[in-house]
């Protein structure tokens, strides 16, 4: 999608402060971390919100690669929290499906 800031992250028209890659998914430091350790993972394939996600290899593969990324990557050995924003309501502000990956710390409820 031409207009979308995390398609234009993965072309790498936009830059960004990757932490991993492989064929199905990108991940990349927040630009406003609101945990010591905050990483975005997103698909390469542009689905705009959890919502209208109907791939269940593609939301397996999502979920394993953040497992992947939060333990031998970002070596988060203690614990995180991931957290997927849906829609306006639910604080989603860009429209391209996105797990947020939390730690560093304890992490308030
Ligand atoms: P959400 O509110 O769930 O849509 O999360 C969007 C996230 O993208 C926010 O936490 C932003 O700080 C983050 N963000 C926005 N633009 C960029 C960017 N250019 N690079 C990295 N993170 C970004
Ligand atoms: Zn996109």
């Amino acid at each position: 999608m031409s207009d979308c800031l995390f398609c234009k992250i993965i072309e790498g028209s936009i830059p960004s402060d990757k932490v991993y890659e492989d064929n199905t998914v990108y991940a990349f430091k927040d630009i406003h971390p609101k945990a010591p350790t905050h990483v975005l993972v997103i698909p390469k394939t542009h689905i705009p919100t959890l919502a209208d996600a109907q791939d269940p290899t593609m939301l397996g593969e999502l979920m394993l690669k953040v497992n992947h990324v939060a333990n031998d990557v970002l070596n988060l050995e203690a614990g995180y929290r991931v957290v997927i924003n849906v829609r306006e309501g639910g604080g989603q502000e860009v429209f391209h499906l996105h797990a947020h990956i939390l730690g560093g710390k304890k992490l308030p409820f």
